[in-house]
């Protein structure tokens, strides 16, 4: 039922070793299985072995090298069934969800297998005599780091632009989910990837990280993970000379203004805000609501979060699963509190649910003071704080008073408002009636804390090649 999770080092797969952590299913918390911890001598051959495939992979016609990027989109939806399940038993979102992420981890390999089939140089009118042209080469090898609240689409997001520009990958994923890692390199594997183009590792993570940043054949550091790993992960880079593309942590806005129907967007935006028990960095977190119409958006909010089915997410009936970290049920137990003391109403939820796995109520607080913890740091848990507003440039200043910059989103059917939020509201990305937070085709990041670099869209691949400008002058100097 459970896949044991694989290291994949040099073409080989390693499962076992004496030194190992444990995975655990958040829905109950029994130990699914072991996964081996990558040691020095593991994460040396990891690195020479990339170095090596770098130079066989950069070699490749860029259609070959899309061709197997797009051969693994193929082999991820193939098995998404078996795939989705892992995802499901190892994070604990609802099995609908994890398919949703697998087809969706798919479209990103997608795209990258057409990007990096798009990868121009330059032919640059120079005054100076000489015929100038740009070329774009891949960084080399590359050391990405993912989260456990999307371990596949996020992992993909490390990998796929930076093998369709030519790179090679070591891809660290999350211990709480590797095995779910191991999927996605057996998809690049059995999809022909040359030997040593993608290593996979785990273990001790800040080990892990100091290695590979600190070797020297390793050129750039992709991260996805929370602002205090990314500060510490881009110091590191920084030290050494190495550019890093950090996706932190957000803490998304929702202006809705007056000018909507509150209870349609309430009801759309209470189904958005707990995908996922709320661990998704785009979230949408912080309600900022227009006086006039707060009362039928908290009470279609309230009663969509009420119909919710909390469970196992391997149950079909389950529409909100475990959140995967418990101490993550005690955080939650502490934002409400907090926001409580300062004269907040929980309008539903607000508990853990029973001792057996990390299950915490879809919870909803209105009249949150501004000041309340829960509005200034990232909840990543299923816990909604819903405000006024009067006055809508009240409104931007709240949206922009946290030190992240994501996603945010915004409801209103007045051009002049939408126009003014897209223009003042600090973030990374903007959706506009709708629940977007990030899509294949466009670039996706953040400002402020939630990070800097984009991935996807034409920028994802160029993230990870560096230019050389060549100026050629046609005739040698002759006496
Ligand atoms: P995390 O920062 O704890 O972990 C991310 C990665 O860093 C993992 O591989 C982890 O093993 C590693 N890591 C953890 N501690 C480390 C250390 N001391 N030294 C080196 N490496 C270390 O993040 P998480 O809890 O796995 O994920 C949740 C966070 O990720 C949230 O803040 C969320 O907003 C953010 N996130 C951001 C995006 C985005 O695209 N911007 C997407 C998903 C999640």
């Amino acid at each position: 039922m459970y896949d044991t999770p694989a290291m994949f080092i040099a073409g080989e797969w390693i499962d076992s070793r004496a030194s190992s952590g444990a995975v655990k299913n958040p829905a109950n918390g029994e130990v699914l299985g072991s996964f081996p911890h990558a040691g020095p001598a593991d994460l040396e051959r990891a690195v020479d072995a990339a170095e090596a495939g770098l130079r066989d992979w950069r070699a490749l016609m860029p259609a070959e090298r899309c061709a197997v990027l797009a051969r693994a989109a193929g082999l991820l939806r193939d098995r998404i069934e078996e795939i989705a399940r892992i995802v499901t038993l190892e994070q604990g979102k609802p099995l609908a969800e994890a398919r949703g992420e697998v087809l969706g981890a798919a479209r990103l390999l997608d795209w990258d297998a057409v990007a990096g089939r798009h990868i121009y140089g330059q032919v640059v009118p120079s005054d100076a005599g000489s015929r100038v042209t740009v070329v774009y080469e891949p960084i080399g090898v590359v050391a990405g780091f993912a989260p456990w609240n999307f371990p596949l689409s996020s992992s993909v997001r490390k990998i796929g632009s930076a093998l369709a520009a030519g790179c090679s990958v070591i891809l660290k994923t999350a211990e709480k989910t590797p095995a779910t890692g191991t999927a996605l390199v057996r998809c690049l594997a059995d999809a022909g990837i040359p030997r040593g183009v993608v290593g996979l590792v785990f273990g001790e993570p800040a080990a892990i990280s100091e290695f590979l940043i600190g070797a020297p054949a390793v050129r750039m550091i992709t991260l996805t993970g929370s602002v205090g790993v990314g500060k510490l992960l881009a110091a590191q880079a920084g030290a050494q000379m190495k550019p890093s593309l950090m996706e932190l942590g957000g803490h998304a806005p929702v202006i809705i203004c007056d000018d909507v129907d509150a209870a349609a967007v309430g009801r759309l935006a209470a189904g958005t805000k707990f995908r996922n028990a709320g661990q998704i960095c785009t979230a949408p977190s912080r309600f900022i609501v227009h006086d006039d119409v707060y009362e039928p958006f908290v009470e279609s909010f309230v009663e969509a979060t009420r119909s919710l089915r909390v469970g196992d997410g391997m149950d079909a009936a389950t529409t909100m699963g475990p959140l995967t970290n418990p101490d993550r049920c005690e955080a939650m137990e502490r934002m409400i509190a907090d926001a409580q003391g300062r004269a907040a109403t929980v309008r539903t939820g607000g508990h853990r649910i029973g001792n057996r796995g990390n299950f915490f109520e879809p919870t909803v607080l209105t009249d949150v003071d501004v000041e309340a913890e829960v509005m200034r740091d990232e909840p990543f848990g299923p816990v909604a704080p819903i405000v006024r507003f009067d006055d809508l440039d009240k409104a931007v200043a709240l949206a922009n008073a946290v030190p992240y910059g994501l996603a945010a989103y915004a409801f209103t059917n007045s051009a002049t408002r939408a126009g003014m939020l897209a223009e003042r509201i600090e973030s990374g990305g903007l959706a506009i009636n709708q629940f977007v937070g990030s899509m294949p085709e466009s670039p996706f990041g953040g400002v402020k804390d939630s990070g800097y670099g984009r991935e996807g869209g034409c920028e994802g691949v160029r993230a990870f090649l560096t230019s050389k400008s060549v100026f050629h002058r046609y005739a040698a100097p002759s006496s």
